[in-house]
C-alpha cells in the first residue's frame, strides 16, 4: 500500500519520540511491501515561533491531504503565559476540529512487567485491557452561552453549557460499539443521567444503538461510580465511551493505571479514514534533549495509525508484539525505573530489532 503521513513532531521530547515512530514506521514499511510517504510541519510552539500562529495554513493543508497525522507533543514552558493571545495547545484544538476528528481512543493495557509501576496494587492491574472512548468536539467545553459578567451588585458570574444533539452522541456511540465488535463485546456508556438531562438523551441513544448490534452488551454507568469501577474492578472494562469533560478527566484516571505516561497512545478520528495519532504524554519539557524519552507511546501511536486510518491490523500487532516483547526482556528506558536505562534511540531500536 501507498500511504502519506503527515508528521508534526511539535516541541519539547516531541521530536525525539516522533523520529522513533517514523523508523518503526519505516521498518514496517520494508518487512511488508508498503510505501509511506513522510512530510514534516510545524504545530504548536515551535510553530508560533516561525509563523506566529500554532497552526500555520500549510501545516493543516498537509494534514488534510495526508491518511493520517503523526504528533509529539505541544507546549512548554516558554509559550506558558496564559494571557498569551496565541498557545501551542490551540494548534492541537484547531487541528483536530479542521480535521473533524471527533472520537478520542485510549487504549490501557498495562504490560504484567511493569505492574510494580502502578499506584495499585499488581492484582488489581492484572488483565487490565479496556479502551475509553471520548467524544472530543461537544459538550461543556464548546457549549454556548459561556462567559463571566459583572453583575449590578459588583460579584461574578459565569456561565458554561453542557449541550449535545442525538446525531453527536449517535456517531460516537457507535463507534464505541463498533470497536466493541472485534473486542469482548462490551460497551459501558458513562453519564450523569441521574442529574444532567444531556445525560439522559445520552441514555437513551446508547439504547437505541444497542439494537444495532446485538452481539454487543451494553452496559450503563453513572460517572462517579465508573471513577471508583477503575480503582477497585478495571479488568472488568471493555469499550468506555462518554461525553468530552467526563472522558478528560477518566482518561487521565485511567492512565495511571499503567504506571507511566510514556507508554500509553492515543487516537483522534472523524467520519472518514484520516486520523490524528499522538502518545498521551506531554512535550516533557524537563527531559527534553536529553535523549531519554521513552518513545513507547508514540510508537503505539504509529500502530493504531496503521490500524484506523490504513486497515493495517496484522502489521499493528506486529508493533505492539514487538513492543511486548522488548518490556517482557526488561528493556527499558529510565522514566520506568531500571539500573540500566536505555535511551530514546536504543528503545526505539529495541523494539525495531523484535519486528515479525
Ligand atoms: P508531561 O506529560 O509533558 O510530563 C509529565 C512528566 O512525565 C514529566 O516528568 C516528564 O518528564 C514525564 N514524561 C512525559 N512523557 C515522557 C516520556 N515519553 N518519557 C519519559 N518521561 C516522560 O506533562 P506536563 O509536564 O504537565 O506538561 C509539559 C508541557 O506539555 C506543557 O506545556 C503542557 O501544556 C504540554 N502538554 C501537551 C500535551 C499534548 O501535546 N497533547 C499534553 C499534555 C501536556
Amino acid at each position: 500500500m501507498n500511504a502519506k503521513i503527515a508528521l508534526t513532531p511539535g516541541d519539547g521530547i516531541g521530536p525525539e519520540v516522533v523520529d522513533e515512530a517514523r523508523r518503526m514506521l519505516d521498518a514496517v514499511a520494508a518487512k511488508f511491501g508498503h510505501t509511506f510517504t513522510f512530510t514534516e510541519h510545524l504545530l504548536g510552539g515551535c510553530a508560533i515561533d516561525k509563523h506566529g500562529t500554532a497552526l500555520p495554513a500549510d501545516t493543516l493543508a498537509a494534514a488534510r491531504n495526508a491518511d493520517a497525522v503523526l504528533l509529539g507533543a505541544v507546549g512548554g514552558p516558554k509559550w506558558d503565559d496564559p494571557q498569551a493571545k496565541v498557545r501551542p495547545e490551540q494548534g492541537l484544538l484547531a487541528i483536530r476540529k479542521e480535521l473533524g476528528l471527533y472520537a478520542n481512543l485510549r487504549p490501557v493495557r498495562p504490560h504484567p512487567a511493569l505492574a510494580a509501576l502502578s499506584p495499585l496494587k499488581p492484582e488489581r492491574v492484572a488483565g487490565v485491557d479496556f479502551i475509553v472512548v471520548r467524544e472530543l468536539t461537544g459538550g461543556l467545553y464548546f457549549g454556548t452561552p459561556k462567559g463571566r459578567e459583572t453583575l449590578a451588585d459588583g460579584s461574578e458570574r459565569a456561565v458554561d453549557t453542557l449541550v449535545y444533539t442525538d446525531s453527536e452522541i449517535r456517531r460516537i456511540v457507535r463507534l464505541a460499539f463498533q470497536l466493541a465488535q472485534q473486542r469482548r463485546k462490551l460497551v459501558t456508556s458513562v453519564d450523569k443521567a441521574n442529574v444532567l438531562e444531556s445525560s439522559r438523551l445520552w441514555r437513551k441513544v446508547a439504547l437505541e444503538v444497542a439494537h444495532e448490534f446485538p452481539d454487543v452488551k451494553l452496559e450503563h454507568q453513572l460517572v462517579d461510580s465508573c471513577a471508583m469501577r477503575l480503582i477497585t474492578h478495571a479488568p472488568s472494562f471493555d469499550v468506555i465511551v462518554t461525553e468530552n469533560m467526563f472522558g478528560d478527566i477518566l482518561t487521565d484516571e485511567a492512565a495511571v493505571l499503567a504506571g507511566s505516561l510514556g507508554l500509553l497512545p492515543s487516537a483522534s478520528l472523524g467520519a472518514g479514514r484520516r486520523g490524528l495519532y499522538e502518545p498521551i504524554h506531554g512535550s516533557a519539557p524537563d527531559i527534553a534533549g536529553k535523549g531519554i524519552a521513552n518513545p513507547t507511546g508514540t510508537i503505539l501511536s504509529a500502530a493504531m495509525l496503521l490500524r484506523h486510518s490504513l486497515g493495517l491490523a496484522a502489521e499493528a500487532c506486529a508493533i505492539e508484539s514487538a513492543v511486548k516483547a522488548t518490556l517482557d526482556a526488561g528493556q527499558f528506558t529510565a522514566d520506568l525505573g531500571t539500573k540500566s536505562p536505555l535511551s530514546t534511540v536504543q528503545m526505539g531500536a529495541a523494539i525495531r530489532g523484535r519486528l515479525e
